[in-house]
This record gives C-alpha cells, sequence and structure tokens, in this order.
C-alpha cells in the first residue's frame, strides 16, 4: 500500500506518537488540571508540554497564547465568529478551503463584508491585488499559506505588511504547512495562526489550535463556546484569559499527548530535513507525471514554490475512476475531487470535476512515488 493522502491527514504516525498516547491513557488519565490529584496534574503536564513545543516550533514566546481545538477549521471559526462583526470588512483569496469559504459566507449573510482576491491559475497570490482590496477599514485578511489543492505557498509577509498598514489583523490558515515548512510568526508578521494538528505535524485525529500573537488583543475574540474550565469556577461567566478562555470543556489530554509527541519528531528530524525530503518527492512527482502523455499538472512548476501537494488530470480519464484503478489495482491511496476547496479548483481551472492530488509525506519514499508514477501510466496509457 502506497498512501499519498497525506494533505488530508498524515499517516502512519510515528511510532512515538502512538506510544505517547497510549501512555497517556495508561498512566495519565486525569482531567488536565481539573482536579488536583496526581493523575489531573500529569495530565494538565502533558498538556502544557505540547503548548510550550508548539510555541517554540513556531517562535512564540509564551506558551499560553496556544489554545488547543480540534483542528484547523475550529480555530478558524473561533476567529472569524469571534472577532468580525456587521459592517466589518474581510479579505481573503480565491485558493481557501470551505473551511475559511464557508464560514466567510456565512458571515456575509450577516452583514460582514467580503472581498475575495482572485489569485493566478497556479494558485499564485500577487501582493499587489491585497494591497489594492484593503481599505482603512479593513479588519481581518485571512490567507492560507499553502494551498490543499495545488500546494502552491502564498507571501505571507507582505500580505502581513499590507494587512498592518491599514490596521487589519492576519490571520493564516496554515493546515498544509504547519510542520512540513519553518513558520516563525514574528519573522512573518502573522497574527493568528490555524493549524491542522494531524497532518504535517504528525499528531491524531481531533487535534489542531489556534495561536494568537502577541500584538492580538484577545478581549476582541469572543469564545464560541463557553463552559468550564477548571479555573474562576466560583464564576458563571467565562474567564478573560488565555488559554482558558477559548477552551472549555475537556480538552482532548489523549491527542495532545500524541501531538507534543509529533512535534518532537519533527523537531529531532529537523524540520528543514523533511521540507528537502518532500521538496525532491515533489520533484519526482511533477517530472514523472509531465513525462506522461496527456497529464495536466496543475501548481507552479518550481518544487520550491509549493509544499507536497500535487493536483493533475488525465485527458479523458473522469478522477474518480483514476483514483479508483489506482486504488484497487497498485494499492496508491490518493484523494480525487473538489478537495473541500471549489474555490481553489475554479481558480486552477478544474471545477467541477476536481483533480486526482497526490501527496506524500515524512515516510514516502522515492520507491513509493516511483510506484505511483508508473501506475498513472500504465493505467492511463491502457
Ligand atoms: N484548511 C486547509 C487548507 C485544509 O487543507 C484543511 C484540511 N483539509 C483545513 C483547513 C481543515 O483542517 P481540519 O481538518 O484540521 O479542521
Amino acid at each position: 500500500m502506497i498512501y499519498l493522502d497525506n494533505a488530508a491527514t498524515s499517516w502512519p504516525k510515528p511510532p512515538e506518537v502512538i506510544r505517547a498516547m497510549s501512555a497517556y491513557l495508561e498512566s495519565a488519565g486525569g482531567n488536565p488540571v481539573r482536579s488536583g490529584h496526581r493523575l489531573s496534574i500529569e495530565a494538565g503536564r502533558i498538556v502544557y508540554d505540547t503548548r510550550e513545543a508548539l510555541a517554540e516550533l513556531f517562535n512564540v514566546p509564551d506558551p499560553l497564547r496556544v489554545v488547543f481545538t480540534p483542528g484547523a477549521t475550529y480555530a478558524i471559526n473561533l476567529v472569524l465568529f469571534g472577532l468580525l462583526r456587521p459592517g466589518d470588512h474581510v479579505v481573503t483569496t480565491s485558493m481557501e478551503h470551505n473551511a475559511v469559504m464557508r464560514p466567510l459566507r456565512a458571515l456575509e449573510g450577516r452583514g460582514v463584508r467580503l472581498t475575495v482576491v482572485r489569485c493566478a491559475g497556479d494558485g499564485s497570490l500577487d501582493p499587489l491585488a491585497v494591497q489594492q482590496a484593503v481599505t482603512p477599514g479593513t479588519r481581518l485578511v485571512v490567507i492560507n499559506h499553502a494551498s490543499n489543492v495545488v500546494g502552491t505557498l502564498l507571501p505571507v509577509a507582505e500580505v502581513a505588511r499590507i494587512a498592518h498598514a491599514v490596521g487589519a489583523l492576519l490571520l493564516v490558515d496554515a493546515a498544509q504547512s504547519a510542520g512540513v515548512i519553518p513558520i516563525d510568526m514574528r519573522d512573518l508578521g502573522i497574527d493568528l495562526l490555524a493549524f491542522a494538528g494531524h497532518k504535517g505535524l504528525m499528531g491524531p485525529p481531533g487535534t489542531g489550535g489556534l495561536i494568537i500573537g502577541e500584538r492580538v488583543d484577545e478581549a476582541l475574540i469572543e469564545p464560541l463556546v463557553h463552559g468550564g474550565t477548571g479555573s474562576r469556577s466560583e464564576y458563571e461567566i467565562q474567564p478573560d484569559f488565555l488559554p482558558d478562555k477559548y477552551e472549555s470543556g475537556t480538552p482532548n489530554g489523549v491527542g495532545i499527548a500524541g501531538l507534543g509527541a509529533g512535534v518532537r519528531f519533527i523537531c529531532e528530524r529537523g524540520i528543514e530535513a523533511i521540507r528537502a525530503h518532500e521538496v525532491m518527492l515533489t520533484s519526482q512527482l511533477l517530472d514523472g507525471l509531465r513525462s506522461v502523455p496527456g497529464i495536466t499538472v496543475y501548481g507552479p512548476a518550481d518544487p520550491e514554490r509549493r509544499v507536497a501537494v500535487v493536483s493533475f488530470t488525465a485527458a479523458g480519464w473522469p478522477v474518480s475512476e483514476l483514483g479508483m484503478r489506482l486504488d484497487d489495482e497498485y494499492g496508491v491511496l490518493c484523494r480525487v475531487g473538489l478537495h473541500c476547496a471549489p474555490a481553489a479548483h475554479r481558480t486552477i481551472g478544474t471545477f467541477p470535476e476536481g483533480t486526482v492530488r497526490f501527496a506524500p509525506g515524512p515516510f514516502t519514499t522515492v520507491e513509493d512515488v516511483h510506484v505511483a508514477l508508473r501506475a498513472v501510466e500504465r493505467i492511463v496509457r491502457g
């Protein structure tokens, strides 16, 4: 079996992640910090260690500004619904996932003004287009760091400068970049970073988070959910401090334990080494696919301008049939269709059929990619 669906969720997980999750359940299974007994304290320590590891990875000095959520979708919704009010202006791009587009369209229905800046056919974004879209009334700019359809990297630092110049905040959807490309929130000027824990960070499903940069006043962001936090229990109103303000209810301790192990795995392997490996595999995929007659590959030709997410179509072949045959006949697992990003597919010209998407990960080998390429070639040549 060759797993090329790491953009949906990474697999396999490092053995350290699985070990950390079983150890949590076996010996630290208390409710983190709620109860004060040893199992609760141990669980709280593990959750805090993961916060610290993430803060270090993204260069955030205060680990308490890391808020755990069930994934990137929740983190994005938390910012959009928590921050934007009727009359506010928000700018985004035409390459966004529905995790961004759907809440923004819902907010548009409530009086938020939305501008969607069109990206080029390879998914790239001209910062000038963002410059032209923002106004002094713009409250927020939301962009993905790397496209989940074509892997294209967006110019985060330039967009941050443009947003800040008009007094807007920048929210970055790092679902496809966290753990596979270095992200320094301070250097890049990112105010709010939404990440998935279960993709490049190698944690289990059900993990992710929001990092609230130091420039952001959390008083501006209302919580999505109110409830018990284990802190200030004498009050019937939500705490106003981080991270408790946004972390009501029992946290996913076992998942967070696994995520911590995933982050440590990445740091030990070295994020630069992971990136170099994925650039090499992307290059191999791009070269191999381009050499098959009838195949169109989308996104930038330069593997340095993208993450390891490669979309393609084959003339005369419905993508669903290609995907099914790759799985049934060759054990190559990928994702076909619209990848929850219809706007992105419209931008690259593949709506409504979509594409076949290959997304290798840190455990994918050159041989795996070679086998997958041969499988595509055999199916397409007939
Ligand atoms: N944004 C992008 C670009 C994504 O690829 C995904 C996952 N497909 C999400 C957001 C949503 O992430 P999650 O599944 O962790 O909520």
